[in-house]
């Protein structure tokens, strides 16, 4: 059977990652984010190679749930908290822990009787995102409410998340972590504040738990570094093959709605990826892909299982030669610009259609 398109992941860099992340802070742990499949990596297979992690994130509940279902043993934080009963139970069930982030997640849980009380919980904090958390007036209340409840078992820790931990030296960073060092003072709690950008520029943002999720994946979270200047390496590579070569007129239309037009006489291959395997609508007439080492201009719109690429510079392209769409030698960050996305968004979209291939040799 045709396997293409296919995202190879490679559990080699993923791993170096890790050890990347711990030789910038080597004082705190880690809990490695592996919500939304893992950044479309596979959130299984990325968790089963990075268990050298002290504890994984997630968003929500059924993906820590699937994971425990899968065999994960290792701590699992539920970034979102729950807002049920049945989900708190379940949470109890699943030995999943649980971020609070206002007080009627509280409520519920002084509400219910657990049969196994939770752990490693947290507080998220408020401290200038304005997404999640109980601001610094209500965390006295809260932690003590959380530390008297008979169903959490150990101490609770305090989470806070940056907004703008991608603008290295944006004071806006040092005013959120001075919020989150005020609490630090009163109480010995254990502290979680630094994303990947964090982790790599802000070293004082570190704190005792480490919250790193696209550095993981090889991908730099900053406009003017690349990941191999900051000692990652990238982890997919997605790759496609040409379906169809076509011979152009000058005057000749290709795509729908005829977006481009060959000046003169072109050469286009048809690559098997579109958007119905996440590769963005927004690259249309606007992304290149990586054929034999040499880029190739998408021209036309970018359908849902195809796209048309530039070859008349090209000889000896045939059907079946493999196209880079991401990866090794065309950077994932390279490519959001394009599409005038993030590069979190380009992985994270990578469909189910497209198979994932893990490969765990040399890194
Ligand atoms: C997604 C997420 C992270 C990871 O952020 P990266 O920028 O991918 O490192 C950390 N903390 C929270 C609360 C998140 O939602």
């Amino acid at each position: 059977m045709q396997a293409y398109p296919v995202a190879t992941i490679n559990l080699a860099a993923l791993k170096h990652n890790l050890s990347r992340v711990k030789q910038l802070a080597p004082n705190s742990r880690v809990m490695s984010v592996i919500k939304a499949n893992a950044y479309g990596h596979g959130a299984i297979e990325v968790a089963s190679a990075l268990a050298d992690s002290d504890a994984f994130a997630v968003a929500r509940l059924s993906e820590g749930v699937q994971l425990r279902a899968a065999g994960i043993t290792l701590p699992i934080v539920i970034l979102e908290g729950v807002n049920s009963a049945p989900d708190l139970h379940t949470s109890a069930k699943h030995s999943l822990s649980l971020v609070f982030h206002n007080e009627s997640q509280i409520d519920l849980l002084d509400a219910a009787q657990l049969t196994m009380p939770l752990h490693f919980c947290w507080l998220m904090v408020e401290t200038g995102m304005h997404r999640l958390g109980l601001a610094l007036n209500e965390v006295d209340s809260a932690l003590q409410r959380l530390s008297a409840s008979s169903n959490i078992s150990d101490k609770i820790g305090v989470m806070s998340h940056f907004a703008n931990a991608d603008v290295i030296d944006d004071e806006r960073n040092t005013q959120q972590l001075n919020q989150l060092k005020q609490l630090m003072i009163q109480d010995e709690l254990p502290t979680s504040m630094a994303n990947s950008a964090a982790i790599l520029s802000y070293p004082e943002s570190h704190g005792d738990w480490l919250r790193p999720g696209l550095m993981l994946y090889g991908i730099a979270p900053f406009d003017n570094q690349s990941a191999q200047d900051l000692g990652l390496k990238p982890v997919m590579h997605l790759q496609s093959v040409i379906t169809a070569i076509q011979e152009l007129k000058a005057g000749d239309q290709v795509g729908y709605g005829g977006d481009w037009t060959a000046e003169s006489d072109a050469t286009i291959a048809i690559v098997s990826i579109g958007y119905g395997d996440g590769y963005s609508r927004q690259l249309s007439n606007s992304g290149f892909v990586l054929i034999q080492g040499n880029t190739a201009a998408v021209v036309g719109r970018v359908s849902m299982d195809m796209i048309a690429v530039d070859i008349s510079s090209f000889s000896h392209v045939s059907i079946g030669g493999k196209v880079t769409l991401w990866g090794d030698d065309l950077a994932v960050e390279r490519v959001a610009k394009q599409a005038n996305t993030i590069p979190y968004e380009l992985v994270c979209q990578v469909s189910d259609r497209v198979l994932r291939e893990y490969k765990d040799g040399e890194a």
